[in-house]
């Protein structure tokens, strides 16, 4: 696809459509048990906003949000009966604004329960809450000593609606990891302590794990969003996101000529430069440096030398001038270079590739 005009160094496209149909199919995957959306970090980096619109005309009322400040955001663009749960509780002495903006906590320790029940005592009223608990993670959540001795005094949850138990995955994308039974093992535990307490356990990948794992509430992010939830395994989910970057100029350089910072790369043969506009800056990682590859018009090119602050710089020797006119736009991430392949690259997770998308692209949103 090429196309010239535009003031921004690269356009990145974030399709709807495919978050939806992802959406559908997590969902179909968990039969009765409904389907959340993590929608923290701004969803990944792909908007807050449009992407929790987008899936509650799927019908989504359970978006996750890592911090308070981002349900504020947020919570002005959902209608009442979708429900903004903050995983990292409130911050101490914050509690009353999770009720002004009628914000869920996740409560992780026993201080967080002792604020929320506080709270819940003076208002006079209960207060809906998620109680997560750690189940070989060592991340976030009351440990089982710290639950042990919580459950210990019988008004432990006084005023408290629990709305779910919850827990986390520490390595759910490797299904054959001994963790993610263990972990189960532990969930069930815990619960058997809550009777008639509903419960959330899954993230994207451990949906693909199988029943045991979906209780009644899913929190995936990265599945909605394109990212492969299986290793080693085909994905299943539509690409989301597509990134094309601009060219500025073109260049021949003679055979043994350097290119960018530190001349890392050296030219083999006379060649063709293309350099586009992105960098670093822009969320492309340092780490794609003599790694990374675009694709221009059917050809897959290199790139070559150091990724800079502003730009990159491609082989583009062989590809035919009329696609490597100033403007051009080149395939960065597409259907074809994945966000995965993008980041095994890079030698990092689809996660970090999609959370780094920069504020300098041209954003669009298709429907
Ligand atoms: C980020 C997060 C999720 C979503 O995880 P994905 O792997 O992106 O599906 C779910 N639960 C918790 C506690 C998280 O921190």
């Amino acid at each position: 696809m090429m196309q010239v005009a535009g003031k921004a160094g690269a356009v990145l496209r974030i399709d709807l459509k495919a978050i939806r149909s992802n959406y559908r199919l997590l969902q179909g995957l968990l039969g009765s048990a409904q389907c959340g959306a993590a929608v923290k970090a701004d969803a990944y980096g792909l908007g807050a906003i449009p992407v929790a619109r987008a899936l509650l005309e799927e019908s989504c009322r359970h978006f996750f949000v890592a911090h308070l400040e981002e349900a504020i955001s947020l919570r002005p663009h959902l209608p009442v009966e979708a429900n903004i749960y903050v995983m990292h509780g409130s911050p101490v002495g914050y509690e009353a604004e999770f009720l002004e903006y009628g914000c869920i906590p996740v409560l992780n320790s026993a201080q967080q329960v002792l604020a929320w029940r506080d709270l819940a005592v003076k208002m006079q009223t209960r207060l809906p809450a998620i109680l997560q608990c750690d189940t070989g993670m060592a991340r976030m959540g009351l440990s089982p000593a710290e639950l042990q001795q919580c459950l210990a005094s019988s008004d432990f949850m006084q005023g408290i609606d629990l709305l779910y138990l919850m827990s986390h995955l520490a390595s759910a994308e490797d299904q054959a990891h001994p963790m993610n039974q263990l972990q189960l093992q532990q969930f069930n535990a815990v619960r058997a302590a809550f009777p008639g307490v509903k419960a959330s356990l899954a993230n994207s990948s451990a949906i693909f794990l199988g029943k045991d794992f979906h209780f009644d509430l899913a929190r995936p992010g990265a599945a909605l969003y394109g990212v492969a939830p299986v290793a080693g395994q085909a994905n299943p989910l539509q690409a989301v996101v597509h990134l094309q970057g601009r060219i500025i100029q073109t260049r021949e350089i003679p055979a043994g000529a350097g290119v960018g910072y530190g001349a890392s790369w050296r030219s083999q043969q006379a060649s063709r430069i293309a350099t586009v506009a992105v960098g670093y800056a822009d969320g492309w990682l340092r780490s794609l440096s003599n790694r990374g590859v675009a694709q221009i018009a059917g050809h897959t090119v290199p790139m070559v030398g150091n990724v800079s602050m502003d730009t990159i710089t491609l082989d583009v020797t062989g590809v035919a001038e009329t696609h490597l006119q100033p403007g051009a736009l080149v395939d960065l991430i597409s259907t074809d270079n994945t966000v995965d392949k993008v980041a095994a690259r890079a030698g990092t997770i689809g996660y970090e590739i999609i959370t780094s998308l920069g504020g300098r692209y041209e954003r669009t949103y298709s429907n």
